[in-house]
């Protein structure tokens, strides 16, 4: 049995996290998901992981992301908002439709769900790099993306 090293990898082209001692390798020996083979990158330990899952929640995450990176450990999802849907599923919870589950809005003048924003691509997203459009907590579902 392998040791289980404190390390944790995520995927870059899908949702996959997991101790370093669960990936797969290339026959050159790269580490990759073992569901799906998209490389990963590498967090020190587990504190440092929630670190960064917990400074989004607020921004283009939800109140329950923690919960939500909780379950999916060990999941390969093709991206969160899969994640978000399969999470769903699971424990019935329907997406509150103002900020389309993300829990923020825009604080511009139509409040748009903060996806819309977080989703522009680089280079149309000045008015977020800039911080003239911020994200606040969506007024609907107080910020759960959960349907009341
Ligand atoms: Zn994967
Ligand atoms: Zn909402």
């Amino acid at each position: 049995m392998k040791k289980d090293w404190p390390e944790i990898v995520y995927g870059v082209g899908c949702t996959w996290w997991e101790s370093i001692s669960k990936v797969a390798q290339t026959p050159t020996g790269l580490p990759i998901c073992p569901h799906c083979a998209s490389v990963l990158m590498q967090v020190p330990n587990i504190d440092s992981w929630w670190k960064g899952i917990d400074k989004r929640v607020g921004t283009d995450q939800p109140k329950n992301f923690h919960q939500m990176v909780e379950w999916q450990r060990g999941k390969c999802f093709k991206n969160m908002a899969t994640a978000w849907e399969e999470y769903r599923k699971v424990t019935g919870e329907t997406k509150c439709a103002r900020c389309n589950g993300c829990g923020s809005i825009a604080d511009s003048e139509q409040g748009e769900p903060w996806t819309y924003w977080a989703e522009l691509p680089r280079g149309s997203n000045a008015a977020v790099v800039l911080g003239v459009v911020k994200p606040i907590p969506c007024p609907v579902c107080d910020g759960s993306g959960v349907k009341l």
